[in-house]
């Protein structure tokens, strides 16, 4: 047996640290997108694999017999391209979404282009993005309210022309989050349902000064495919794979 374990998440490495521990043959993969990358316990491979086919001849080449895919619920390319590379079996670990709660004032939209939409029809006022650097193009022609972009690595591509950027990762603290909040005078929140807790907080900020979210729906999860949402189930699939592949 050996597996593929695609990451770039927490899970993915809680999940390495599991299969190192009880000696399973494993590599983790990540893109290599960030600067600095977080890296998991155990062999690690770093860069795309050339599209479908190039997965597919890796798989082989390295005599892959599973793979899990443990990437962000918003890198869907990766997801879909390990659906159709895999001859063998395939998990996806999907960490649970958020959900409202009371207080909460949610607008949820398909995707980031709706997000503009609905924020363009908004009253002025600072709007906060945590979307990731990819979707700043979508808010580039807004040139009547101000953001405040924060994102891991700064944006290579077009952004909002008023924008005030903050470099900064997770884990963040509600504490933080309110203070950041009320400093910039935000009126709006825009974040997609990654889910978890590395990002939470803002969400609760968010509720607790009554700033309204509005939420990119996650892109779906391709039908058939075995899917579970703990680190915990994903390593019990690992362990009960036939040992010989
Ligand atoms: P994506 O749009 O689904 O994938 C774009 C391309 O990046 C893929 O076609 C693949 O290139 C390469 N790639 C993605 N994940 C890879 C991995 N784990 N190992 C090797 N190659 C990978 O992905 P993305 O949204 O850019 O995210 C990139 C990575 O960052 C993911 O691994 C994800 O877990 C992590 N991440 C993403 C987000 C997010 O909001 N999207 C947030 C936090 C972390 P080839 O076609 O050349 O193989």
């Amino acid at each position: 047996m050996r597996v593929l374990l695609l990451g770039g998440t927490g899970e993915a490495r809680a999940l390495a640290a599991l299969l190192h521990e009880r000696g399973i043959d494993f590599i983790s993969s990540l893109a290599g997108r960030v600067s600095n990358p977080a890296v998991p316990i155990g062999p690690v491979r770093i860069g795309g694999f050339g599209g479908v086919d190039g997965l597919a001849r890796y798989l082989a080449d390295e005599a892959v017999t599973a793979v899990v895919d443990a990437t962000h619920p918003f890198a869907a390319t990766i997801t879909r391209h390990a659906v159709a590379a895999a001859t063998g079996p395939l998990l996806l670990l999907r960490r649970p979404g958020w959900t409202a709660g009371a207080g909460d004032d949610w607008r949820w939209v398909a995707d980031i282009n709706e997000a503009a939409v609905v924020v363009a029809a908004a009253a002025s006022g600072t709007v906060f993005l945590t979307t990731g650097k990819r979707d700043l193009d979508a808010f580039a022609g807004d040139s009547t309210r101000h953001y405040l972009v924060r994102v891991v690595d700064p944006p290579t591509g077009v952004v909002p022309p008023r924008m005030t950027l903050l470099l900064d990762r997770g884990p963040y603290v509600v504490e933080r989050e309110r203070a950041l909040m009320i400093d910039h005078d935000v009126s709006l929140l825009v974040t997609k349902d990654s889910g978890g807790s590395m990002t939470v907080a803002k969400l609760t900020a968010a509720r607790e000064l009554g700033v309204p979210v509005i939420m990119v729906d996650r892109p779906p999860v391709p039908e058939g495919v075995t899917v579970v949402d703990t680190v915990g189930a994903a390593f019990d699939w690992v362990t009960q794979l036939p040992a010989d592949g």
